[in-house]
Order: C-alpha cells, then sequence, then structure tokens
C-alpha cells in the first residue's frame, strides 16, 4: 500500500494529556523507535519515491529522543514535512533556508473543549470535527454546522434576503448590512 502523504505518532509521550487526545498520549508514552519509523516509512514508499508530505504528530513529537535525525530522514524522503508540536510558543527561522514557512493553528471543535481563535495574521486556521476516538472515545460529538457563507462564498452574491437594520434602514442580506439598499 504506497501513500503519497504519511503520518507517523512518533511518540505517546504527552505532558498535556487532553481529554479530547486521539492518540490517548499521556506522561506514560512511549516513543517509537528509529529503526521502526525508519523501515514503515520506506515499505510505503510512493512509486516516486518521494512522499508529497510527512506527518509527524504524537503525542509530543518533540520530546523523542532522535526527533532530529527522524527530521533529516524525513527530509530526504518528502517534499514537505509537517510537525505537530504544542511545545513552543514563539517560532523563529531563517529565510535563508527555509524561504516559506508555514504555520497552522488547529482548532479543535470539541464539548466543553475551550475555543481559543488565534489573531489571522501570517496563520492559516484549521478547524478541526472532533472525532471520538483515543481518550476522547466516550464524548458526544458535537453537531456541527457551517454557514453557506464559508462553505459556498459565490452564494452571497446572488443572495436576495433583505433586512431591516435597527435604524430604519434597509440593507441586502444579513451578512452584507453594509450594503443599505433603501
Ligand atoms: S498529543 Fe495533543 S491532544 Fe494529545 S494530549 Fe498531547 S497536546 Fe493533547
Amino acid at each position: 500500500m504506497h501513500k503519497s502523504e504519511i503520518t507517523i505518532e512518533v511518540t505517546l509521550f504527552c505532558p498535556f494529556e487532553c481529554p479530547i487526545c486521539s492518540s490517548d498520549a499521556s506522561l506514560n508514552g512511549k516513543p517509537l523507535k528509529f529503526d521502526d519509523i525508519e523501515s514503515f516509512l520506506r515499505k510505503n514508499l510512493p512509486p516516486s519515491g518521494i512522499y508529497d508530505r510527512i506527518d509527524l504528530s504524537g503525542g509530543e513529537p518533540l520530546s523523542h529522543p532522535d526527533i532530529w535525525k527522524i527530521l533529516n530522514l524525513c527530509h530526504k524522503i518528502a517534499k514537505k514535512v509537517r510537525l505537530y508540536s504544542n511545545a513552543i510558543d514563539e517560532w523563529a527561522f531563517n529565510t535563508t533556508i527555509i524561504k516559506n514557512a508555514k504555520f497552522i493553528a488547529n482548532v479543535p471543535l470539541a464539548p466543553n473543549v475551550d475555543i481559543h481563535i488565534p489573531s489571522p495574521e501570517d496563520l492559516e486556521i484549521h478547524v478541526l470535527k472532533f472525532i471520538p476516538q483515543g481518550r476522547g472515545k466516550k464524548l458526544q460529538p458535537l453537531n456541527i454546522h457551517f454557514s453557506s457563507n464559508i462553505t459556498n462564498p459565490e452564494k452571497c452574491n446572488s443572495c436576495t434576503n433583505i433586512t431591516l437594520k435597527g435604524d430604519g434602514t434597509v440593507a441586502k442580506s444579513p451578512c452584507r448590512k453594509d450594503d443599505i439598499i433603501g
């Protein structure tokens, strides 16, 4: 079975022990052996000999004792390497070496979980649908509905809804209330 993208949970150690953790990671979690990670990656190499992307997650992947070796291996056999980590508050990098670093904030949607949306500058927001697995297996998934101005922004252009505003003016649809039409 060959995949162009592949995910490895390099360790089940994590100090945060979130109740929704899909890996059931904890302070007692152990890392995978480097040799096992390498043989898994080589066995599943796509026919091109290079993955489009390798995702390294956990637990907390930066706690893996061989994380540098793992990263070096991944960079040799993947166009991109993505690391999921909660170990660093501020990340500084050298643009001579990494020209287009990408930062992604994962926002998990789950019952009784604090939702924090970071500042949008230079940040791509990924909203994660909670999947009941791992330690979160017993929690109920949320009934999530995205409004059509997210799923189908083009629809807003043809929307014929109108709104009587609190100041007596008439505007276009509730998401275009700055467009006064009467
Ligand atoms: S791996 Fe992520 S979700 Fe799991 S306990 Fe650690 S921080 Fe929380």
